[in-house]
C-alpha cells in the first residue's frame, strides 16, 4: 500500500513538473535558494559605491560580465562616452561670526572643487518670492541657506527636486554666490543631490546636515551674523569612456524582436548603492541565470541591460538608443527597475496606455488573485527615459516605499537596507513580465512605437516640461539632440 501511494505521489509530482509552464518554473526557481543574496553582498561590500568613471565602477562592470559568463548567458561590454567626470572626496564646512562651529555637509553634483567663503542669508519669505508675490533681493556675494521638508518617500523626493530646482533658478536671478540646502533627512544624514536646471556656469551648492542647518537658521532668524567657509575636495575631469553590460537570451521564434530589462550598475558612493540599484542589478543577473539553467527559450529575444552613467543623466541607456537606432522599431518593450527593494506594486506605463491590458493579462495568469496597480504616468529620472523619448513602449516598476526614500543616494544606502525576500519576489514578478512580453501575441494588443508628434502631445498632456528641465533633458529633446527625430 505504501509503495502504491509512493508511486501515485511520484506520478503526480512528475506530471506537475511537466504541466508547469516556463513562467511558473522560472518564478519558483527565483523564489527558491539562488546566489542573488551572495551576489548583492559582493557588489555592495566588496566592490562598493560605483561612481561612473572610478575604478570601483570598472570593477563592477568586470564583476557583472563574469556573472553572466558563469551563467553561460551571452554578454558584451558596450562602450559609450561620458561628458564629464565628477567625484567628491569630501567637503568641509565651518560657520563663523556671532557663533563658531563645524557643520557636516556635502557638495551637490558638479560643484567645482575649491574654497568658498560667504555671508549666509536666510529669507523668511522665500515662498512668497518664489511665487513672485515679493520682490527679489540682491544677494550678490552671499550664500543663500534654505530649509527643506523631510523626505520620507519617493513623493517627498520629487517634491525636494522640484523645490530645489525652483530655488536654484531664483538664487541665480538674485545673484547669490551659492546655495546651502538643509538635508531632508534627520540625524545628520547626508546624500548626493543631482537635479539642476542649469548647465553652466554652476554656483556652488551644498547639502548641510539637517540639525546643523536648523541651528544655523535659528541663529540667523535671531539676527546673528554668520559666514560659511567651505572647502570642496572633488576630482573632476573631461569626457571619458564607460561601459554598459548587455546580456541576452536569443528568441527562438522572433530573434529580431527585443524585450529589454534594465537596471543601472553605477551608483553614488556615499553608501554602497544597495537599494539604488545593486539589488535590481543582481535580480536581473539571477533571472538570466535561472532562465539559462532551466533552458527556457523565449519567443522573442530578452536583453538584460546593466546601464552605466545613469546617475549623471542616463547616459548609458541614451547611448544604447543611439547605437541601436536601426533596431528600435523592433523593441517590443523596455522595462526599468530602479525604485529599490520594496515589493513591486505594479508599473508606471509612461504615457503608453496600451501596455495596461498586456500587464493585466500577464499577471492574471502568473499572479492570480494578486492586485497590481498600474499607473499611466510618465517617469523622468531613470533609464526608461530615452526609450520613452524614442516612443518605445516602456515601463518602470513601482514598489512599496520600504526604506528607499530615506536612504536614497545617502551614506546609509547599504546592503543591510535591502529586503532580500522582496527582491526575490520581485524577481518572480519581473521574470513573468519578461516572458509575458517575449511570448505574447503582439497583434492582440496593438502596441506600437509613438511618433515624435505623439510623444510631444503626451509630454504636453502630462505637463512634463519643468520636470524635464530639472533633469537637464528638456533642451536636448526640443533641439532634436535626444529622442525620436520624426
Ligand atoms: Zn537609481
Amino acid at each position: 500500500m505504501r509503495k502504491y501511494a509512493l508511486l501515485i505521489f511520484c506520478l503526480s509530482s512528475c506530471f506537475y513538473i511537466q504541466a508547469q509552464s516556463d513562467t511558473e518554473q522560472l518564478m519558483e526557481a527565483l523564489r527558491g535558494p539562488t546566489p542573488l543574496e551572495t551576489d548583492l553582498q559582493q557588489l555592495c561590500d566588496e566592490v562598493g559605491g560605483r561612481v561612473t568613471g572610478t575604478e570601483e565602477n570598472k570593477k563592477a562592470v568586470k564583476w557583472a560580465m563574469k556573472k553572466f559568463k558563469q551563467a553561460k548567458v551571452s554578454v558584451e561590454k558596450e562602450a559609450f562616452e561620458m561628458p564629464i567626470f565628477w567625484m567628491e572626496n569630501f567637503t568641509e564646512g565651518t560657520i563663523s561670526g556671532d557663533a563658531d562651529f563645524q557643520v557636516h555637509m556635502v557638495s551637490k553634483y558638479r560643484t567645482d572643487p575649491g574654497k568658498y567663503l560667504g555671508k549666509l542669508v536666510y529669507l523668511d519669505k522665500l515662498e512668497d518670492i518664489i511665487a513672485l508675490k515679493r520682490p527679489k533681493p540682491n544677494l550678490k556675494g552671499k550664500l543663500l541657506i534654505v530649509d527643506m521638508d523631510l523626505c520620507l518617500d519617493i513623493n517627498g523626493l520629487f517634491a525636494e527636486y522640484d523645490r530645489a530646482a525652483r530655488i536654484e533658478i531664483l538664487a541665480n536671478d538674485m545673484n547669490a554666490a551659492g546655495i546651502v540646502f538643509m538635508s531632508t533627512r534627520p540625524k545628520k544624514l547626508l546624500y548626493r543631490f543631482i537635479t539642476s536646471t542649469t548647465t553652466d556656469p554652476h554656483i556652488p551648492q551644498f547639502i548641510m546636515a539637517r540639525e546643523d542647518a536648523q541651528r544655523t537658521i535659528r541663529l540667523l532668524k535671531e539676527g546673528k551674523k554668520l559666514k560659511l567657509k567651505a572647502n570642496v575636495n572633488a576630482k573632476t575631469g573631461e569626457e571619458f569612456i564607460s561601459h554598459n553590460v548587455i546580456a541576452e537570451i536569443k528568441g527562438s521564434k522572433f530573434p529580431d524582436e527585443i524585450v529589454v530589462l534594465g537596471a543601472h550598475i553605477d551608483s553614488w558612493a556615499m553608501g554602497t548603492g544597495a537599494n539604488d540599484n545593486g539589488c535590481n542589478v543582481t535580480m536581473l543577473i539571477d533571472i538570466a541565470r535561472q532562465m539559462k539553467k532551466l533552458n527556457i527559450k523565449p519567443d522573442r529575444t530578452i536583453r538584460f541591460a546593466l546601464w552605466n552613467g545613469e546617475e549623471q543623466g542616463y547616459f548609458g541607456s541614451w547611448h544604447y538608443t543611439k547605437r541601436r537606432k536601426k533596431e528600435l522599431d523592433n523593441h517590443v518593450m523596455a522595462l526599468s527597475v530602479d525604485i529599490g527593494s520594496g515589493d513591486i506594486t505594479g508599473c508606471f506605463t509612461n504615457g503608453q496606455e496600451a501596455l495596461i491590458p498586456v500587464l493585466e493579462d500577464i499577471f492574471n495568469v502568473s499572479h492570480p488573485g494578486v492586485e497590481f496597480a498600474n499607473i499611466n504616468a510618465p517617469i523622468v529620472g531613470t533609464d526608461n527615459f530615452d526609450f520613452m523619448l524614442q516612443g518605445i513602449p516602456n515601463l518602470v516598476a513601482n514598489h512599496k516605499p520600504q526604506v528607499y526614500g530615506i536612504n536614497y543616494h545617502a551614506s546609509s544606502d547599504t546592503y543591510d537596507k535591502v529586503n532580500i525576500k522582496s527582491v526575490k519576489n520581485n524577481a518572480a514578478y519581473v521574470a513573468s513580465l519578461a516572458l509575458g512580453f517575449a511570448n505574447m501575441d503582439a497583434k492582440k494588443y496593438g502596441l506600437k512605437r509613438k511618433s515624435r508628434a505623439e510623444i510631444e502631445t503626451m509630454f504636453e498632456a502630462f505637463d512634463l516640461e519643468f520636470t524635464m528641465r530639472m533633469f537637464n533633458v528638456w533642451e536636448p529633446w526640443v533641439k532634436g539632440k535626444r529622442g525620436r527625430e520624426k
